[in-house]
Parts: C-alpha cells; sequence; structure tokens
C-alpha cells in the first residue's frame, strides 16, 4: 500500500475563514479531517474529499478517537466564537469556548506527539493601537473578553513550546472580508454584524439602511479606517505558515493584513459602485471599544513565510461578496 501523508486537523473547518482554507490547501494536495461542532459552521460549506467530523474539540474521548485514527501531522485551529459585543456581555462563554476548550485538543496533540499548531489569532490582541500600523512588537492589551481569550491562548501555546515542544504560528488577523470568486462558498453568519457583509445586505433590500457607528473620529472623513484582508489571502497564509513550521521554524506571531486602511465612509462608495445600488445610511453613536485606525504591517509576513496580500482593495472582496450573496445560494447555506 503506498503510504499516504498524514492529514492535517482543521477545527472550525466549515466555518467562514476555516471553509475558504479547507478549499485552499485541498487544492494544494493536503489531506485533510475537519472537525466542527456546526455551532455556527455549515457542512454544506465542505467540499468532497475532507474527512468530516461533527463534534467539539473539548470533548476528550472524541479527540482520543480522532487522533487515534488520523494521526495528523498538524492542527490548524479555527474554531471559536468571535462576536466582540457579546463577549463583553458573555465572557465566560468566549473564555470556555476560546480558551478553556483548547486545551482538551492541546493536551491530545502532547499525548499523540503532535508538534505543529497554526492558530486564528487577532489584531484584537492589541487593544488600543498606540502606533500604526502594527507590527508584532506593539504592546498586547485585548480590551475586551475576545481579543483576550485569544491573546491568553497565545501564552498558553508558548508554555506548550517550553513544556513539550510544540511550534505555533499566531496568525493575527486583521478585517477579514470577501469570498471566494467562485462563488461556492461565503460568508454566512447569524447574526451578522460586519461593515462589508451587512452594507450588501442593504444593497440587496435585506436591510433598510446601514447605521456608520460614528463621524467624529480623528480620522479624514471621521469613520473609522480598518485594514480589510481578503479571506483567501488569509487562506495562502495558512498554507505558508504550515510549510514555514514543516521546514522546522520556531514559534512566532505574524501579522495579516495589506498595510492599507479603508473608512466605513470609502466601503460603502465602493459597494454602492460595485452593485449599482444606492445605499441608504444613517449616522448612529460610536461603537463601544471600535479604536479609530487599524491598520497593519506585513512586512514580517513577508520577511518570515514570503507571504503577501494579492487582493490589496477591498474592491474585490466586496465584488466577491456581492456575487456571493446575489449567487445561486443568496448568501446562505441553509433555507
Ligand atoms: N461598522 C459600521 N456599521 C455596521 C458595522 C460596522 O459603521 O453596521 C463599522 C465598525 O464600527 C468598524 C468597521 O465598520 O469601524 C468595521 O467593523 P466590523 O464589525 O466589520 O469589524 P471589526 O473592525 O469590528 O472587527
Amino acid at each position: 500500500m503506498a503510504d499516504l501523508k498524514a492529514p492535517l486537523l482543521i477545527t472550525g473547518g466549515a466555518g467562514y475563514i476555516g471553509s475558504h482554507t479547507v478549499q485552499y490547501l485541498l487544492k494544494q494536495g493536503e489531506r485533510l479531517v475537519v472537525l466542527d461542532n456546526l455551532v455556527f459552521g455549515h457542512r454544506e460549506a465542505l467540499p468532497e474529499g475532507v474527512v468530516f467530523v461533527e463534534g467539539d474539540m473539548a470533548d476528550a474521548a472524541l479527540m482520543e478517537r480522532v487522533f487515534a485514527e488520523h494521526r495528523p501531522e498538524a492542527v490548524l485551529h479555527f474554531a471559536a466564537f468571535a462576536y466582540v459585543g457579546e463577549s463583553v456581555t458573555d465572557p465566560l462563554k468566549y473564555y470556555r469556548n476560546n480558551l478553556a476548550a483548547p486545551l482538551t485538543l492541546l493536551e491530545t496533540m502532547s499525548k499523540f506527539g503532535c508538534h505543529r499548531f497554526i492558530f486564528s489569532s487577532t489584531c484584537a490582541t492589541y487593544g488600543d493601537p498606540v502606533k500604526v500600523p502594527i507590527d508584532e512588537t506593539h504592546p498586547q492589551a485585548p480590551v475586551n473578553p475576545y481579543g483576550a481569550s485569544k491573546w491568553m491562548l497565545e501564552r498558553v501555546l508558548r508554555d506548550c513550546e517550553r513544556a513539550w515542544g510544540l511550534k505555533s504560528v499566531f496568525l493575527r488577523y486583521f478585517n477579514a472580508s470577501g469570498c471566494d470568486a467562485e462563488g461556492r462558498i461565503g460568508e454566512d453568519h447569524d447574526p451578522e454584524t460586519h461593515l462589508i457583509p451587512r452594507v450588501l445586505m442593504v444593497a440587496k433590500g435585506e436591510i433598510e439602511k446601514m447605521t456608520i457607528f460614528g463621524t467624529d473620529y480623528p480620522t479624514p472623513d471621521g469613520t473609522c479606517i480598518r485594514d480589510y484582508i481578503h479571506v483567501n489571502d488569509l487562506a495562502s497564509a495558512h498554507a505558508l505558515a504550515l510549510e514555514y513550521l514543516r521546514g522546522g521554524g520556531e514559534t512566532t506571531a505574524v501579522n495579516l493584513g495589506t498595510g492599507r486602511g479603508f473608512s466605513v465612509k470609502e466601503i460603502i462608495a465602493t459597494a454602492e459602485e460595485v452593485t449599482g445600488k444606492t445605499i441608504p445610511v444613517e449616522y448612529g453613536e460610536r461603537r463601544a471599544g471600535d479604536p479609530a485606525e487599524l491598520i497593519c504591517d506585513p512586512a514580517k509576513a513577508k520577511a518570515v513565510l514570503g507571504w503577501e496580500a494579492v487582493n490589496k482593495e477591498p474592491r474585490s472582496h466586496i465584488e466577491s461578496a456581492w456575487k456571493w450573496m446575489t449567487g445561486p445560494r443568496g448568501g446562505r447555506y441553509e433555507g
């Protein structure tokens, strides 16, 4: 029997960023085992050819079975809750799912000698920026439990490196957006709180108007500036992070963004151009916890991983998201 290479275990592989990465890695010829409890993930987001296990990473017996059967070479860990506002009102839910649950996964990795971990971290671990663009040496002072839960897991992973040799890459995403251009998979959150999909929901007539959260920020047009990173660029970064670890790389943190910022008003104007629709807006209060400007310094990603974003303009993010939302599924996997 020909030797099959060991698979990768992808937690949260049926979610938004996870499913785009699954598709990317599958095309690269990787063998994939996806673990997802389907709380937010969608079974339909997974292509043919992946092994799917429905369940939770906190289930020790299940983890034992998955590792015994598949002997994964590395874990790409996407599974997490990601609503910043909810994390403030229900912090324990976030610490349980984003911090405590992965401990069982890590214990099982240790037991089975699996020493590579690629972690979906976030620029929210930096908190309010003291300088932009933000590089990886920026102080980490998260201002909400979501960011704190991710930052604490980074600490745990560093401790695991010291104790049993786990090597990790912390990929600190800026604003993930866009969808795969083929339109088979996309972004389907319920509730949807993110700017680009909400703007497009207004363009589609699903929401009456857009509320801009704050117009008095110290930015050129008064609205917040973010660094929007295309989900397929995130996917390629995961593949490169895996190569980095396979090549014997040490634990490291890498920011993933374009290095360019766009305001809320600029995003809405681009969405009007792409969709050909007028997007009614109202001006609302600032949303609690929103920094004025978040822009990534992507230099380390290029130096360490050889990675650079391909989609540098949010236009391509908006175009691909619009294609998904107006395609056969209408932007939804179920009903
Ligand atoms: N935003 C907005 N109206 C909305 C949703 C978001 O004005 O309905 C703003 C939000 O205040 C932030 C930017 O758009 O400045 C991006 O927000 P999003 O929730 O997409 O990502 P975040 O930066 O919170 O990760």
